[in-house]
C-alpha cells in the first residue's frame, strides 16, 4: 500500500499549528501519512515526542521525519563532521520514541572533493552512525535523500550504492533527479528505468515499502532552485501516479508541494483511480 504525506502539520491546521493538531486535521482531510519536519532542530523532549506517537498511532497516521538540513557527512573538520552525525543519530533515536519508519537525510556536500572521495567520507560517517543501530534505532530506516543540486552528493546511483551496503533504503526524490538533471527525469519510460535501478540495487521485494518524495519544481543548469506546486510545473505528475501504481509500489511518497496539503489530496485523488 502506498502512503501519500503531507510535509508536516497541513496549512489548513487551526490555531499555532503545531504536530498534534496537525495530525487531527490531517486524519480530518482524509491522509494518513505526515512527514514530521525536524528540519530546523530535532526536538529532545522524549515525552511530547512519545506522545506524538500515540496520537499518530491512534489516528492511523505513518510517521516519517525529515533530519535537520545542516548535515554534511563529507566534512574534513572533525567538529562539524561530529555535528552532523550527531544530528543524524538524534534525529533517529526520536524517530524510534515516536515510532517513525524512516528518516530522510540530506548526505553531505561534494565541497572540493571528487565523487569517490566524498562516497568513502560519507560511507565511513555511515558505518559509525550505524553501529549505534541496533542500541537507539533499531526500526527506523535511515534514508539517504536523492539530491537536486549539482553540488550536493546524493545522485540516484550513489544513494542506491551507499543503500544497498548497508541494507538500508534511499528517499527517492524524482523532482530532485529532474532538476538535477536539467528537464530530464519526467517521463513513464525514464521512471522505469529508475525504478529497475532501484529494485536492481535494493532487491525485486524494495518496490514495496519506499520512502519517496514529489512535488513541482523549479530548475537551471546547477540544478534545483526551489519547489512549485504540481500544476504550476512541468512535472508530469499524474504521469508519475500511473507508474506509481502500474508498479505497486508501496510506502510513503511526501507531497513537498508549498501549496502542501491541496497537493498531497490531488496526488491522493489520482493514485485512487487506479484502486
Ligand atoms: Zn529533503
Amino acid at each position: 500500500m502506498l502512503q501519500f504525506a503531507v510535509p508536516g502539520s497541513p496549512r489548513s491546521t487551526p490555531g499555532s499549528g503545531g504536530t498534534i493538531a496537525g495530525l487531527k486535521r490531517t486524519a480530518e482531510l482524509g491522509l494518513t501519512a505526515m512527514e514530521v519536519e525536524w528540519v530546523q532542530r530535532v526536538p529532545s523532549n522524549t515525552e511530547h515526542i512519545e506522545h506524538i506517537g500515540k496520537v499518530a498511532h491512534d489516528l492511523g497516521i505513518t510517521l516519517t521525519v525529515h533530519a535537520p538540513y545542516f548535515v554534511n557527512l563529507n566534512s574534513r573538520e572533525p567538529e562539524k563532521l561530529l555535528a552532523s552525525k550527531k544530528r543524524v543519530l538524534h534525529a533517529l533515536t526520536m524517530a524510534e520514541i515516536m515510532g517513525a519508519v524512516s528518516v530522510c537525510v540530506h548526505p553531505a556536500f561534494y565541497l572540493t572533493h571528487d565523487q569517490k572521495d566524498t562516497y568513502e567520507h560519507v560511507r565511513r560517517a555511515t558505518q559509525s552512525i550505524l553501529k549505534q543501530k541496533k542500541q537507539f534505532f533499531p526500526n527506523v530506516n535511515l534514508a539517504f535523500e536523492t539530491m537536486g543540486k549539482h553540488s550536493q552528493f546524493g545522485t540516484l546511483e550513489e544513494v542506491l550504492t551507499l543503500s544497498q551496503e548497508f541494507d538500508i533504503y534511499p528517499c527517492i526524490d524524482p523532482a530532485h533527479l529532474h532538476a538535477r538533471s536539467n528537464g530530464a527525469l519526467n517521463s513513464v519510460r525514464e521512471w522505469n528505468t529508475m525504478f529497475d535501478q532501484y529494485t536492481q540495487a535494493l532487491g525485486k521485494k524494495s518496490l514495496k515499502n519506499m520512502h519517496l518524495h514529489f512535488s513541482g519544481i523549479a530548475y537551471g543548469p546547477k540544478g534545483e532552485k526551489h519547489h512549485l506546486p504540481l500544476q504550476n510545473s512541468d512535472a508530469k505528475w499524474k504521469d508519475f501516479i500511473a507508474v506509481l501504481a502500474e508498479k505497486k509500489v508501496g510506502g510513503v511518497c511526501v507531497c513537498e508541494s508549498p501549496l502542501m496539503e491541496d497537493d498531497t489530496l490531488l496526488m491522493q485523488k489520482q493514485y485512487d483511480i487506479f484502486n
